[in-house]
């Protein structure tokens, strides 16, 4: 028996730093660090092909920052810890809590058959802010709107807790068992197609703090001004390194909050630290209605006949609908793994209400294709973008493609980045190709239909069509 020893089982907390799992079990001893790729319980939510990308990069970074020492394993955690516990003669387990349903559910088996047989159990909370069920109304019921979730709710509780240091020394227990090679896990695609991630993204811990020292650094002053820019870079590009743990929404908050700032940049701060609550409360939604991934919030969009059309899904999917700015973001998706924000609302409602197409699909090729894929933004922010979801985008809303490009990608330069095609069409055409005469599209080399699509719907008539959908369920 080895009782100094600890197996610290990371999941979704890829980081030495502030890693309150791994920082208790250094200072009592010794520690068997392990990760195992579970295929087995998240069914349909097993980790899409975009963001197993970013996992294997990010489990070689931080085997790296182990000496190597990480185990990998692939398979059920509910067998495979017992097994793990018993080979190695380790009496404690502990790791960071996660909040999908199906991990909630299998960490409670497991961690009641490991308590049964008499192992010691230790759960931290190191990716939120706030825990869900802390979080609660007077009547003691979850809040459904962001605002007094936020104002009332999280801002009144205690601030978020300040990051843990790195472990002073990590030791590994004598006899620690092997895992498998990190190539074992077949987390990396047989066809070579993730070329533009790996120019565009760092995984990893250091990657992470870099691109947080270079956000507050360069870009937190202007977020106000520039967050719903796609053509600039006001954003901070966190979301990836959030997702996999690879730094903590404490640390985050902690930066963004000591950062100083002069004048009515404070704006910026109180704006940024707001879309870091955006993130909690997604994690609230999910947390206290489980179903959310799949079942609309509000029941009464049970009721809506939603449009079977294949084809336009896979214009759509491929940057294919002759929408310039629509058909930007999806390609930024394709060959990124990301895409803006302003974009992702954009290009869903397009999908929702133009095309009337049910939002899972649209949950689900992003599920797929974004490195920063989680169950609970995602799945919150389509039902946001549907209507259908808590504290949600009106129905009524429909964002115009045309008009928030003017807006918010002036000159198309985001567009022409995606769609080079469109290099030459000038700015007064570069949302609406179509309405150009016909001589001016020649000039610029297109030819709709040919080498950049006719809209596949007419922007106007399908908003209408939208609108009387909906206004027939009498929400
Ligand atoms: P910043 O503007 O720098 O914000 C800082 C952090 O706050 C982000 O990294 C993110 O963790 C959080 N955040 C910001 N906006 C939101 C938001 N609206 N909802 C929840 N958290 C937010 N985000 C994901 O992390 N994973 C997803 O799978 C995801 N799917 C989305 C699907 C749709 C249809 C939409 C409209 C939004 C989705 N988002 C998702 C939210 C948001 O688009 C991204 O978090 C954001 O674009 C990430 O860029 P950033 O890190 O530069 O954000």
């Amino acid at each position: 028996m080895n009782n100094a020893a600890t197996l610290v089982w990371f999941r979704q907390d890829l980081r030495i730093n502030d890693n309150p799992a791994l920082f208790y079990a250094a200072e009592q001893g010794t520690i068997l660090p392990v990760y195992i790729l579970d295929d087995v319980n998240p069914g349909q939510w097993r980790i899409g092909g975009a963001s197993r990308w970013w996992l294997h990069q990010s489990l070689a970074a931080l085997n790296k920052k182990l000496d190597g020492q990480l185990r990998f394993f692939c398979g059920d955690p509910l067998q495979l810890i017992p097994e793990l516990l018993k080979a190695s003669g380790i009496r404690r387990i502990a790791w960071n809590r996660c909040y999908q349903p199906w991990q909630i559910n299998r960490d409670a088996s497991i961690k009641h058959l490991l308590t049964d047989q008499g192992v010691e159990v230790e759960t931290y909370n190191s990716s939120l802010l706030w825990e869900p069920w802390r979080v609660l109304k007077k009547d003691q019921t979850p809040y459904k709107v962001f605002t007094p979730y936020y104002r009332n709710g999280c801002l009144t509780q205690d601030a978020p807790r300040y990051p843990l240091p790195s472990p002073t020394s990590i030791v590994l227990p004598p006899n620690a068992p092997i895992g498998e090679p990190l190539d074992r896990l077949a987390l990396l695609p047989k066809s070579v197609w993730y070329q533009g991630l790996a120019s565009q993204w760092r995984p990893g811990e250091n990657g992470a703090a870099d691109r947080l020292a270079r956000f507050v650094g360069q870009s937190l002053i202007d977020y106000s001004d520039d967050r719903d820019r796609p053509d600039m870079e006001g954003t901070s590009g966190l979301s990836p390194h959030l997702r996999f743990g690879e730094l903590s929404a404490n640390q985050v908050w902690h930066v963004a909050d000591k950062t100083p700032l002069t004048g009515l940049a404070e704006s910026a701060r109180e704006g940024f630290l707001r879309q870091l609550a955006w993130r909690e409360f997604s994690y609230y939604l999910l947390y206290h209605w489980p179903n959310l991934p799949q079942q609309n919030f509000r029941s009464k969009f049970d009721r809506f006949v939603w449009r079977d059309d294949p084809a336009a899904l896979v214009a759509w999917q491929q940057g294919q609908t002759g929408i310039p700015l629509v058909d930007a973001g999806m390609r930024q998706l394709w060959q990124t793994g990301t895409m803006h924000n302003r974009v992702r609302m954009l290009v869903g409602s397009f999908l929702v209400k133009n095309l009337g197409i049910h939002w899972h699909h649209g949950q689900h090729w992003f599920w797929d294709t974004l490195v920063d894929a989680d169950l609970a933004s995602n799945s919150a922010s389509w039902q946001w973008v549907a209507g259908c979801g808590a504290d949600a985008a009106p129905y009524f809303r429909i964002f115009n493609p045309v008009t928030q490009g003017q807006k918010f990608d002036p000159k198309g330069r985001y567009i022409k980045r995606y769609c080079p095609e469109l290099a030459r069409v000038p700015s007064k055409y570069i949302h609406c190709p179509w309405l150009a005469p016909a001589a001016s599209l020649k000039e610029w080399g297109i030819v709709l239909g040919e080498n950049y699509p006719q809209p596949i719907v007419d922007l106007k008539y399908s908003r209408q069509r939208a609108l009387d959908a909906f206004a027939a369920l009498k929400i």
